[in-house]
């Protein structure tokens, strides 16, 4: 049973929580919680819970009672571990560790070896019998502490330990030996000393409450607001603080530390999987400075220790459901866990682990369901490299993160972001990341680096980023200075240079591999029969067939040529959602247009209104062929004309320098005066849409008498035709009516032309606000909706897609205004109101009414879990998009509830 922690206390003991607090202790205490109560072998401890955090970034100061709260807590660690935090003669020692709702890696700060001071190293000496462990432990502690307590620049601290190397011909400070290491833990305190003016504290209680706070700070750090940013994780939950007795992998050969997996999370392959270094502390695993061996070789290195480990794993995969990783410290033969999380994975792991563990009984399909996401279904979708075609390969690395990636090197965050912004694609190559690297990271498509593996900072990063990645081509010698790479053959890579990266086999190569299509879109375009299909691609059909048979919302896709709506069948879609006719007044036919503004009177204009008719009905009789049986959402013509038209500007200059020349233009003069007539300041805010229709007679009964004839001809080919007509850009119940009068006549006209009629509904488009707030009274003359988002996201907010996307959002995403551009992610609180007000109304007007939506966001994973919520009938989105909205679908009708399902 688990307990509920009250909120009136700060501190909890390990035993005390459970998995589900991660709100209060963060996923970190409360997964250590949890493994606790399971009686895994995990070090005893406490957490300071998150309401303290947050308390202490508001005010600056830990909140009353909970200094006490801690010594209470540290007096019973003493007890159970029968020894005192720093004392002199056996100190106890601890590590603070951060640890946020949401993991954050590497992001925030952990401080280890707690407890040592000038006095109490001398006891971890005596009592160790290992000098070189003891100052070595000390040593680390006082950079690891100067760093992120104190603030001293990591500069200095290397100089402080590095004049030892010289003497000793070695390159990192453990290799030193023990006297060498205890002069550089006295020339890092006297850094310490000249950089803050006070001495290292000697006092161990003092050294805990200062850690504890500097985690807390470092909650607020540039780059862990960045990292949240990115991920879309709330600025306001704030860490806790895990307190934790110390043990220790550095105490020779029988001891060391790993990372571990129950599963690969790169290809999602049954079968544990990790990284191990022996007599190694910490972040040395992950740091990738030294070279780690595979978890299997544990097994000959101490075959005891391996053993609890793959059944503890194996305990937590079945406890979790799910694969877990594990990082783990081995002292002296004794195996420790210090940390178990459900673990993050690649796309293609992620619906590969999902079938399994249906298929081993585990979970069922609907959980399957909900542990992939549209969003990885899209990187599935991604193309990736096929034949090389002598590209040559030049190095070979570790495959952590898969995915094709084609740009030109850079070697630091700067130039990756400069290329970035010049337009390039890059690919970020460094001996090893570290979170500083994190906007290199971001501006690139694919990350090399030369150290580490698979756990590495840049491997983890990479597959959250969902960037492809190589990592630990130890055979490429990288020159950040001289701004170069060289391979072990000699072969140089200057910055700018173009590099090929497989992310799924670790392969490099130099120049640019040409990209094929994915399995999974062949499969979708039916050119892959599934019975050839590999086991991702058997994965994704599983999960896409299920999740068809479970959702409510239907899926329509935005098609407009005969082509698009082919492939949208193929995908998956249930009518066209969004057939736009624009593009029936483009390319040759824009004369037409010319010759319909510039018409003189009514006689002439209906001439040119025939010729469009014969165009138009042709190309609906296409689109309504190719969706037999299916509904297709025709659009009434929504631009302003002037798109169709040759530029103000453009013909002023004509008109001028013809007269200027004595060569009139007579083509620029006779089109000047009407472009001139027409032309808006703000033609997004003028004569287009419905009020073109009303303005421009006969425009809107030319296309509707075009869509019903199409629609005859294709009924009497035996097809089953259902056709609607959309009004785009109504705000009013009057301007729907007079539309909707005069389609109708129109249809009725043809039905009794042709003897034949076909039922063609007509609705109207949601995209003004006014039109979401007087829904109702549209309602009475619509038999649908369809929400625009694309321009309901605009006039909500007050800005233009075109003008603001450059100008505006890189700042706003900056400023954190945005968490995620509005046109990419339905903005819930502004426009998914209007949409949820207009959805309660329309209802209200017309029972029968059926509600889609056909902006954007309609394909985007977030938002389509929205308008499940708020009752849409159907979504529509792009042909590609299909398969997305689709499990997005699937998973909204089995998720819980639609707020908690969180799957970061
Ligand atoms: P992160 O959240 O960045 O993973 P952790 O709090 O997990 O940071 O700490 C990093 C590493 O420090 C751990 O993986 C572990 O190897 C080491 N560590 C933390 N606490 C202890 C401890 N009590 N004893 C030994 N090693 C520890
Ligand atoms: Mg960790
Ligand atoms: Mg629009």
């Amino acid at each position: 049973m688990t307990t509920t922690l009250t909120s009136s206390r700060y501190v909890f003991d390990f035993a005390e929580g459970s998995m589900d607090q991660k709100d209060l202790l963060g996923g970190k205490g409360a997964n250590l919680a949890e493994m606790t109560r399971l009686g895994l072998p995990v070090p005893p401890g406490f957490t300071i819970g998150t309401t303290a955090c947050r308390a202490y970034l508001e005010t600056g100061d830990l909140p009353g009672g909970v200094a006490q709260e801690i010594t209470v807590h540290l007096r019973r660690l003493e007890e159970t571990m029968g020894r005192r935090l720093g004392d002199p003669a056996d100190p106890l020692l601890i590590s603070v560790r951060s640890g946020a709702k949401f993991s954050m890696p590497g992001m925030m700060e952990t401080i280890l070896d707690i407890g040592l001071t000038d006095e109490s190293v001398h006891g971890l000496v005596k009592h160790s019998s290992d000098k070189h462990f003891a100052w070595d432990s000390y040593r680390r502690l006082l950079q690891m502490y100067a760093r992120t307590v104190l603030d001293v620049p990591e500069e200095l601290l290397e100089a402080a330990v590095a004049t030892e190397y010289g003497e000793w011909g070695v390159g990192t400070p453990e290799e030193l030996p023990a006297d060498a290491i205890e002069r550089a833990c006295t020339a890092l305190k006297q850094t310490i000393a000249d950089h803050t003016g006070r001495p290292f504290p000697q006092d161990p209680a003092e050294q805990l409450d200062l850690a504890v706070r500097a985690v807390f700070r470092s909650w607020s750090t540039p780059r862990a607001q960045l990292y949240r940013r990115q991920e879309h994780i709330p600025d306001d939950l704030g860490t806790a603080v895990n307190v934790m007795a110390m043990v220790f992998g550095n105490r020779g050969p029988d001891s060391g530390t790993g990372v571990a997996f129950t599963r690969d999370p790169a290809s999602g392959a049954p079968g544990v999987y990790g990284d191990y270094l022996q007599d190694a502390q910490g972040e040395d695993v992950v740091a990738g400075v030294r070279n780690t061996v595979p978890l299997a070789q544990l097994a000959t290195i101490d075959p005891t220790s391996h053993a609890g480990l793959v059944s503890a794993m194996s305990a937590l995969e079945h406890h979790y459901r799910d694969l877990c990783d594990i990082e783990f410290t081995i002292e002296r033969g004794r195996l420790w866990i210090l940390q178990t999380r459900v673990g993050k994975r690649t796309a293609g792991a992620a619906f590969r682990i999902a079938v399994q563990l249906v298929d081993e009984a585990v979970i069922t399909l609907d959980e399957a369901l909900l542990r992939v996401t549209g969003a990885q279904l899209g990187q599935l979708m991604f193309p990736r490299f096929g034949e090389r075609h002598g590209v040559p390969e030049i190095a070979r690395g570790v495959a952590a993160s898969p995915g094709a990636a084609v740009g030109v090197a850079a070697f630091d965050s700067v130039a990756a972001k400069r290329y970035a912004a010049d337009g390039w694609k890059v690919v970020l190559v460094r001996r090893e990341t570290n979170p500083d690297d994190l906007p290199g990271m971001l501006a690139a498509v694919g990350i090399l680096t030369t150290r580490g593996g698979k756990t590495s900072h840049a491997a983890v990063v990479a597959r959250g980023l969902g960037k492809t990645c190589v990592c630990g081509v130890d055979s490429l010698t990288v020159d950040t200075e001289a701004r170069r790479a060289v391979t072990a053959g000699g072969i140089v890579i200057e910055e700018g240079d173009m590099l090929s990266l497989d992310g799924t086999v670790g392969v490099v190569c130099s120049g640019e591999v040409p990209v094929v299509a994915s399995p999974v879109v062949e499969y979708f375009e039916g050119l892959l029969d599934l019975s050839e299909a590999d086991d991702l691609v058997r994965a994704v059909d599983r999960l896409l067939r299920h999740a068809d048979s479970r959702r409510r919302l239907g899926v329509h896709a935005n098609a407009d040529m005969p082509a698009d709506a082919e492939r949208a069948r193929r995908f998956g879609a249930e009518g066209i959602g969004l057939c736009r006719t624009e593009h029936m007044f483009l390319g040759e036919r824009r004369t037409l247009v010319e010759r319909l503004v510039l018409a003189e009177g009514p006689i002439e204009q209906q001439a040119v209104l025939e010729e469009l008719l014969v165009l138009q009905r042709d190309d609906f009789a296409e689109i309504f062929r190719t969706m037999d049986g299916l509904p297709v959402t025709v659009r009434l013509i929504d631009p302003p004309l002037h798109e169709f038209l040759p530029d103000l500007t453009d013909l002023s200059t004509r008109a001028a320098v013809g007269r200027a020349t004595d060569a009139p233009d007579a083509d620029a003069e006779r089109l000047l005066p009407a472009v001139q007539r027409i032309h808006e300041s703000n033609p997004m805010l003028g004569l287009r849409g419905v009020r073109l229709g009303i303005v421009v007679p006969g425009l809107f009964a030319m296309q509707t008498r075009a869509i019903a004839e199409a629609a005859v001809i294709v009924a009497e080919e035996g097809k089953l035709v259902h056709p609607e007509i959309m009004v785009p850009l109504v705000a009013g119940e009057a301007e729907l009516r007079l539309v909707r009068q005069e389609i109708e006549g129109v249809l009725a006209a043809v039905a009794t032309r042709t003897g034949r009629a076909v039922a063609t509904r007509i609705g109207a488009m949601i995209e003004v606000p006014r039109a979401a707030l007087g829904a109702q009274r549209i309602a009475h003359s619509a038999d649908f909706f369809s929400f625009g988002t694309n321009d309901l996201t605009q006039l909500t907010w007050a800005f233009s897609r075109d003008d603001v996307e450059a100008s505006i959002f890189p700042r706003y995403l900056d400023a954190g205004i945005f968490a995620v551009s509005p046109f990419e992610s339905l903005d819930v609180e502004g426009v998914g109101r209007l949409v949820r007000i207009a959805v309660a109304e329309g209802r209200r007007g017309n029972p029968d009414l059926v509600i889609g939506v056909c902006g954007e966001h309609g394909g985007d994973p977030a938002s389509i879990a929205f308008f499940a919520d708020a009752g849409l009938d159907y979504v529509s989105c792009s042909p590609y998009r299909l398969p997305i909205a689709r499990l997005e679908a699937g998973r909204a009708a089995v998720a819980p509830t639609s707020t908690e399902n969180d799957t970061r």
